[in-house]
């Protein structure tokens, strides 16, 4: 039988496993034997779960403190619907009547959360506006969101990402403004430096915009900059990898994230795979380590995750330039902070003291959302108290 690089580690985040290792003071070799007889990893990924853990422990600590919460905004338009998408995002042609009343739900979404957390007493460690693109939004609507966060959750945070995503919703105009709400870290999206391959994935902007998307964010001097690849592209080679990826490195940006593409059913490209060739096993292999290999000299790897369907049996994984990491990419895979999931198709998170956790996932769809708002605010009121309460019994305990 093939032995699985992952072994039994079905799960999307096997490095949270790792740091529950590390929390009770095994060395390297005590984790590898551990993880090796209970699931069966091989030493190559461990060795890579080890880099992300090193590099990540830092932050996973200072994270961790009960009182803290990230905040997670959905936007869920785009300018068009990439064909290998499952996010909740939607045209903004279709789309447009539910526009409005969308960014007044989300809103009022805002302003109950602030008002929830100012109540337990909580502070707030990282901001994160992704979607869909946000950059999508009018300058107007986008000040207005970015304004009512700020307000609704005071006080310096760590972190501020804003995933501007496609390339060709970016203006100085929109820059500006995430400048004027102490945006931090922005991430402009190419996923491959070829044209004919962006058209066939319907990503609908060129490579050139991608080009002049990254000089706008750059002249703007943003601390962070991120760009996503996705390796395994239909119909890429190992050659169009690598010069995707030197293309990317000759833009110097201080995130890369390498993702391989996996298949998605509530994808349009799931209708329409028979018509591209995608990568076998040894291939995906052979793509992955290219571009491994070329970042590895100068970007480190701090977190990983997996998916259900991703080619070759995988991994997505962040690299960065030293003391880059994305505090918010950490602190959603490794669980151990409240997220607050604000709009359609956004996922809350409630930690307990002994690590377990409640998910409260708000509808994909922007009907049933509007439609439960209401409703969603109260349960994340019960369950964020419920959190703190238990929180507050068991410390009083130890
Ligand atoms: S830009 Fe991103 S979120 Fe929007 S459709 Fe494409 S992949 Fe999905």
């Amino acid at each position: 039988m093939e032995k699985l690089p992952w072994g039994r580690l079905r799960g999307v985040r096997p490095s949270k496993q790792l740091h529950r290792l590390l929390d009770i003071g095994l060395d390297y070799t005590e984790a590898f034997k551990r993880m090796q007889v209970n699931e069966g990893i091989s030493s190559e990924k461990f060795k890579l779960l080890w880099q992300v853990a090193r590099i990540s422990r830092p932050i996973v600590e200072e994270s961790s403190l009960p009182d803290l919460f990230s905040v997670y905004i959905s936007i869920p338009f785009c300018p068009s619907r990439c064909h290998y998408c499952s996010f909740p995002a939607h045209s903004l042609k279709e789309l447009a009547i539910w526009r409005s009343r969308y960014l007044d739900t989300l809103l009022y979404e805002i302003r109950t959360a602030g008002q929830l957390t100012e109540k337990l007493q909580l502070r707030p460690y990282s901001f994160y506006l992704g979607g869909g693109t946000p950059t999508s939004l009018s300058p107007a609507e986008l000040d207005n969101i970015l304004s009512a966060l700020r307000l609704a959750f005071p006080g310096t945070v760590r972190e501020f990402t804003v995933e501007a995503g496609r390339p060709d919703t970016i203006t100085h105009e929109q820059l500006a403004i995430l400048k004027k709400h102490g945006v931090t870290r922005v991430s402009v999206n190419p996923q491959s430096m070829h044209n004919e391959t962006l058209k066939k994935i319907g990503r609908c902007h060129s490579v050139e915009e991608a080009y002049r998307a990254v000089k706008q964010v750059q002249s703007s001097a943003f601390p962070v900059l991120n760009m996503d690849l996705i390796l395994g592209l239909p119909e890429e080679d190992e050659a169009m990898v690598r010069k995707s990826v030197h293309d990317v490195l000759s833009l110097s940006p201080t995130n890369i994230t390498l993702h391989m593409f996996s298949r998605k059913r509530a994808s349009l490209f799931s209708e329409e795979q028979a018509r591209f060739h995608l990568p076998d096993k040894a291939l995906a292999a052979a793509m992955y380590r290219t571009a491994v290999g070329l970042l590895s000299p100068t970007y480190h790897p701090y977190y990983l995750y997996r998916q259900h369907g991703i080619l070759g049996d995988l991994e997505n994984i962040g690299y960065c330039l030293p003391e880059t990491e994305c505090f918010y990419n950490i602190v959603m895979i490794e669980e151990r902070q409240h997220i607050l999931g604000l709009g359609c198709g956004a996922t809350n998170k409630f930690i307990y003291k002994d690590l377990s956790l409640k998910n409260l996932v708000s509808p994909k769809d922007i009907q049933t959302y509007l439609e439960k708002a209401a409703e969603l605010c109260r349960r994340r009121e019960h369950e964020l108290t419920k959190a703190k309460l238990t929180v507050r019994a068991q410390s009083e305990k130890y």
